[in-house]
């Protein structure tokens, strides 16, 4: 009875995290949970491959019908260009022939006055001969009639055939339209998967990192994060203000006016300060887990963790770093420098339009609350709820003046 009542409760709580939150997912108990998620990133990363291997097909099928269309196309217009002239042609015959048929007529009119071509009829000697001057103008004229006939047929098939060409050709255009849509789905979908791809990449290798940094740290896989690096995270007693000297430039929660993603909100606070090559600190006593490095937004940002007297536990990042002083595994104090603030228009960063740090603060501790360093976003808070910082754009001389 117990036995399965406890089945159902272990159901019904593996359930409800993953249906709620991702990143909220299961508390990451032991390194061997960890690798286990490594393995899973791995497998995504290989789909991802294959579904770009898929959409590059694709995308060649595509431009093939394309390219075929556009020759259909070109065939059917070369097609109604020859039809055109031809018509063009027979319409010169007809008139031809008609300017033919008027001058034999006019022969016989202007030879001897109006009644020329009776009396050139009339003037026949015998009956005979009036027979056949009779059937020698009939039958030019009847000749030409003829032809003229035969070439209005004639354009009047090309007519069809011109019009029949043109709606196969409004048919070859509008698929081609199509696939052109469809070529560019497709490529929006590989954007997406390549985008996919670095983020799924920089997972990888940030979990592998994180793995080596934990055995180093002397964790089995079977031991529990928290408790195998418990030495290791020094506690401290509060966080501080990363740099020595500076100034808040952008709040935490507003709309993010310094990089160009629209619409997003600044899940951080700015600082800066006059001294471009300035060092920043560890906000406190902690276990630096992880560094994100050369990303086209926000350059390096290391990620340090801290867990204080009181028992919380926060995450701090600091973005657009120019270089990074420390690495994965160290331990830190509040002095210790790890790196130098950067962000500058010469640091080829695209989320950084001036030297700044941008200081996150989040809840939780890297693989024991949350698994995926770039969804720590939904863990952010204000870092003035545990950083001292005065009001917006009054200078701070140290790290420790309270405001
Ligand atoms: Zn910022």
């Amino acid at each position: 009875m117990f036995k399965k009542l406890f089945s159902i409760l272990t159901i019904f709580l593996l359930l409800i995290p993953h249906v709620i939150i991702p990143d909220m997912v299961v508390k990451a108990e032991t390194l061997g949970d960890v690798e286990r998620e490594l393995e899973k990133y791995k497998a995504d990363y290989q789909a991802n491959k294959e579904m770009q291997q898929q959409t590059k097909e694709e995308m060649q099928d595509t431009q093939n019908k394309i390219a075929k269309a556009n020759n259909d196309i070109v065939v059917a217009n070369n097609e109604i260009i020859a039809l055109q002239k031809e018509i063009e042609d027979l319409n010169k015959e007809i008139s031809k022939k008609e300017s033919e048929i008027k001058e034999i007529m006019n022969f016989f009119q202007k030879s001897n006055g109006e009644s020329a071509y009776l009396e050139y009829m009339f003037g026949a000697k015998t009956f005979t001969d009036f027979i056949y001057r009779m059937a020698i103008s009939e039958q030019m004229t009847d000749y030409n009639k003829r032809l003229i006939k035969e070439y209005e047929e004639k354009i009047e098939e090309n007519n069809k055939k011109t019009e029949e060409l043109g709606s196969r050709k409004t048919e070859l255009q509008k698929m081609q339209q199509n696939l052109e849509v469809l070529y560019k789905s497709l490529q929006t979908d590989l954007n997406s998967y390549i985008e996919d791809q670095v983020s799924i990449e920089e997972e990888i290798r940030m979990k592998e990192d994180a793995i080596a940094m934990y055995k180093e740290m002397g964790c089995q896989t079977d031991d529990e994060i928290d408790i195998c690096t418990r030495e290791k995270l020094p506690p401290t007693t509060e966080l501080f203000r990363p740099l020595v000297s500076g100034y808040v430039t952008q709040e935490f929660g507003r709309p993010d006016s310094s990089t160009s993603y629209l619409y997003s909100i600044h899940g951080a606070i700015d600082i800066s300060t006059y001294d471009n090559n300035t060092p920043v600190y560890a906000a406190g006593n902690g276990l630096v887990v992880a560094i994100s490095r050369n990303q086209s937004c926000g350059n390096n940002i290391v990620y340090i963790q801290h867990v204080l007297y009181s028992g919380e536990t926060y995450t701090t990042a600091y973005w657009h770093l120019r270089r990074v002083l420390v690495d994965e595994g160290d331990v830190v104090t509040k002095d210790t420098p790890i790196g130098i603030m950067g962000g500058a228009y010469y640091d080829y960063d695209e989320c950084a339009m001036g030297a700044h740090v941008h200081f996150v603060v989040a809840t939780g501790l890297y693989l024991q609350d949350y698994y995926y360093i770039s969804t720590l976003n939904s863990r952010r808070i204000n870092p003035r709820m545990v950083v001292n910082f005065p009001d917006y754009g009054v200078e701070w001389e140290d790290r420790l003046t309270k405001y």
